[in-house]
């Protein structure tokens, strides 16, 4: 039931918000015009505003959420880990749930990857794997190499050292004047694709790029970073895995350490439970963050090969790796990505994604007819298409999904769907054909 004074409620609390609350990467002079959630609770894939109308979050709330909203399971797990422990410093002390989830972390990677260090957002965690990287040439004397390599249109958050191998320009160009940048490479984007190409070569040719790159400044040069798979922000610009072989063998060639940024990829969202392992490598550093936590509380980590660890080895304390957060292995944290990695066994995740995403998969496919909609694409639980329409369609496209119970937000003309891993066949066909519907009212609209 919709009383008045519930939706007085919601236009009350969005005023509220709009007073007090600082939106993240929002114009709030804009905001004031344009839909805003006020949130009353979520359960399964669904958010339900003030008004009790519901509205299916299609991005899983900016990648994070893997399971649907309110897991029974995570819950119970963080519920009983906030009767023993909530929190402790890891400086000093250690704690199950902590040396748990490194375990089984360095166990998913076969032990190439054999230590985390712990952090709270994936900005820190890409922070820390930079410092890592050159912290650990130096230890070993190598004291010239302190240059980034990162790749065009990249995305690895917002703090000043992420921002400096961040290649998005809203988010980067306002800060400049304060950041070190890195070096820019060529995106390996199938979509780049010349006449006679196809996505393994432009692959070849983004690695060719790099390599020209490593020769010349390979002494001076700490890692790459690169989003393996899918660079998410850019707007789900995807790639074939040839690329990570081939940055892998420069990497090993030129002596630079390799840093795949798997905040968004990771935990299964390519159909792997790594991005990494559909080309068969290992990175030497890998960032987690996003699903890790299955959505429900702040946490990053970095994974490191022994030899990274084994640079920082010594009787020096200053030759250990000088980074702590507050919050740093956070066991409240832990225990949710512990709960998270049990659902991954428990309900053979993986297998059952690759089932949910032919179902979608066989729903969307008008799209590839849609006379408006270019290069619709794929990897894993990730659908994206681009749309032939004006600057406004994006903002358009989202408000429109929300007046028909969606949560979208498309990056620029790009719309994506990145549900979470829960979606019935019923739900997966509603989410499929209010997409397509979306997509005709935005390109109809004034
Ligand atoms: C979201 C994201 C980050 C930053 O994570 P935050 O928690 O938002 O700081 C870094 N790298 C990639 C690839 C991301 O998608």
């Amino acid at each position: 039931m919709r009383d008045p004074t519930h939706l007085t409620q919601a236009a009350d609390w969005r005023a509220r918000s709009l007073r007090h609350v600082w939106h993240p990467c929002t114009q709030m002079k804009r905001q004031a015009t344009l839909p805003l959630l006020a949130l009353s609770h979520g359960t399964g894939p669904w958010l339900v505003d003030m008004d009790g109308r519901r509205y299916l979050d299609a991005i899983s709330s900016w990648w994070v959420n893997l399971f649907g909203h309110a897991d029974a399971r995570i819950n119970a797990a963080v519920a009983d880990q906030l009767t023993r422990l909530p929190h402790a410093m890891l400086a000093g002390c250690t704690h199950a749930p902590a040396v748990q989830l490194a375990e089984r972390l360095s166990a998913l990677t076969g032990a190439a990857l054999g230590h985390c260090f712990y952090a709270s957002d994936g900005a820190s965690a890409v922070e820390i794997a930079l410092k890592m990287s050159f912290h650990a040439w130096r230890n070993l004397g190598h004291k010239h190499k302190r240059e980034f390599v990162s790749v065009r249109h990249g995305y690895h958050g917002e703090t000043l050292g992420a921002l400096g191998v961040t290649d998005v320009a809203l988010f980067r160009d306002a800060y400049g004047p304060l950041l070190r940048h890195a070096h820019v490479v060529d995106s390996p984007d199938a979509r780049n694709a010349q006449a006679g190409e196809d996505a393994e070569a432009v692959a070849r040719r983004a690695a060719a790029g790099l390599q020209a790159l490593l020769e010349d400044r390979h002494a001076h040069i700490a890692a790459v970073i690169v989003e393996p798979l899918v660079q998410c922000a850019a707007g789900m610009a995807m790639h074939h895995p040839a690329y990570l072989r081939q940055v892998r063998e420069l990497c090993d060639q030129y002596q630079v350490h390799l840093i795949a940024d798997e905040i968004a990829v990771g935990c299964g969202r390519t159909g792997s439970f790594f991005a990494c392992e559909q080309a068969g490598i290992w990175p030497d550093l890998m960032t987690l963050s996003k699903g890790i936590s299955g959505g429900t509380l702040p946490l990053s980590l970095v994974l490191s090969s022994d030899a990274i660890h084994d640079a920082f080895y010594d009787d020096s304390v200053a030759r250990g790796f000088l980074h702590s957060h507050s919050y740093t292995g956070n066991p409240l944290a832990c225990r949710a990505a512990l709960a998270t990695l049990d659902i991954f066994d428990a309900d053979d995740v993986l297998a059952r994604n690759a089932g949910r995403a032919a179902v979608l998969d066989a729903a969307l496919a008008p799209l590839h007819s849609h006379r408006a909609v270019r290069h619709m694409r794929r990897a894993g639980m990730i659908w994206a298409f681009d749309v032939q329409a004006d600057a406004g369609f994006g903002q358009r496209y989202a408000s429109a999904a929300l007046t028909r119970g969606l949560l979208l937000r498309p990056i620029g003309n790009t719309v994506y769907l990145m549900p979470p891993y829960i979606l019935d066949d019923g739900t997966a066909a509603w989410l499929a054909h209010e997409t397509l519907a979306t997509l005709d009212d935005a390109l109809e609209a004034p």
